[in-house]
């Protein structure tokens, strides 16, 4: 009798010990098309630290923690991230089983108290190394995906009009993107709202505007410029007031005459959402890794949104295709994303870090397709924009 291999000749089962290995941290700078101008800073380059999570089984995870002029939109520095990482993070990990999501979660939260983007990479790199091993997008390890491309937005933040203006036509005339958001903040009120009122004339009847004030307002320049914002036409406000103003943000949306508000800085854990919807204070919110320690916590936040009937708006920090792909898997599952998502990141690099970047086409971008994250990473390119 011939043995069932002779038969069939399989291929060998993949190899399941998915235990971490090792963890390996690498800063990368990489330049971006034009100064990309926000409140609090302005940045020419990006800079990411890349995770490399090795399993017993040999399967290679990536993830990717994303900043935006260091420790200036949060408390988190490309150097602080890598550090985390390798002295506190990855020892909690490693020789136990990548699978074990919420277990994980735990081990890094005993480790290290916040260090949401370190966290979230270091999440991001198990999540990968075992949809890889098991031949699963990440999309289906987290209940699997209701979309297979997201309405994406371009952000217009050089701070000269004229140029918005032709970067905006640009973007429409490309069938690339044909909503804008536009971010204010780094000038006094009254020049902005004169920035606002040219690009709104230029635009409005074309696209959908969107305003991201990165907390610059105080509560009283805010109930004085929101109503002129509604009469240019603005869907949606981004995080006026400061982040530590929730309450403020729930007395703004007591008025009729004010444009929808995106809760951003202000929400990065459950508890944060929670306290958020208890005061009324915004009518959506921008989900995003580097907020919510990872993909576990970032659906945690958005069932609690849910239930408070606050709608998703799938945020960025300009991650590169890495980080892009990965938020792609989360929202991928959202039943409901009412805002569309903003991961134009990629595109605003001079170069990507991935064998295949994600694809923009339609006003959309598109999940990637294959196991893991759907994305694979370029060694001679993250060598190339490695920091020295
Ligand atoms: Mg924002």
């Amino acid at each position: 009798m011939l043995a069932r291999t002779q038969l069939h000749d399989p291929a060998p089962p993949p190899a399941r010990d998915l235990a971490v290995a090792e963890i390996r941290t690498t800063i990368v700078d990489v330049p971006t098309v034009r100064t990309h101008k926000l409140s609090q800073t302005s940045v020419t380059a990006q800079s990411y630290v890349i995770v490399r999570l090795r399993l017993g089984n040999g399967v290679e995870g990536i993830g990717e923690a994303a900043t935006l002029g260091g420790p200036r939109w949060s408390e988190e520095s490309v150097e602080g991230i890598k550090a985390v990482i390798d002295a506190y993070l990855a020892p909690a990990l490693l020789g136990h089983k990548a699978d074990r999501f919420v277990a994980a979660g735990e081990r890094l939260d005993a480790a290290a108290k916040r260090n949401n983007a370190a966290k979230a990479a270091i999440e991001t790199a198990l999540f990968d190394a075992v949809g890889r091993t098991l031949g699963l997008p990440v999309a289906a390890l987290l209940g699997g995906a209701v979309r297979a491309s997201f309405p994406v937005l371009w952000t217009l933040a050089s701070g000269d009009p004229d140029q918005e203006i032709a970067e905006a036509e640009a973007k429409l005339d490309a069938r690339l993107h044909r909503s804008f958001k536009i971010k204010i903040g780094a000038q006094a009120p009254e020049a902005d709202l004169a920035r606002l009122a040219r690009l709104s004339r230029a635009l409005v009847d074309r696209a959908q505007l969107i305003v991201d004030a990165n907390q610059a307002w105080d509560e009283a320049t805010a109930r004085r410029c929101l109503p002129r914002l509604t009469d240019l036409g603005i869907a949606l406000v981004e995080q006026p007031l400061p982040a530590w103003n929730v309450a403020g943000m729930g007395r703004l949306r007591t008025r009729d005459d004010i444009p929808p508000l995106l809760a951003d800085e202000c929400v990065f854990t459950s508890h944060d959402m929670l306290a958020v919807a208890q005061d009324a204070a915004a009518d959506a919110v921008s989900l995003k890794l580097v907020k919510h320690g990872g993909l576990v916590g970032l659906r945690k936040v958005a069932a609690v949104a849910e239930a408070a009937g606050i709608g998703l708006y799938g945020g960025c920090l300009l991650e590169s295709s890495v980080g892009a792909a990965a938020h792609l898997q989360a929202f991928a599952g959202l039943r409901d994303l009412a805002w569309g998502c903003e991961h134009f990141g990629p595109q605003i690099l001079t170069d990507d870090l991935v064998t295949e970047p994600l694809r923009f086409r339609d006003f959309a971008v598109h999940l990637p397709e294959g196991p893991g994250l759907g994305v694979t990473l370029d060694p001679d390119k993250l060598r190339h924009y490695a920091r020295s």
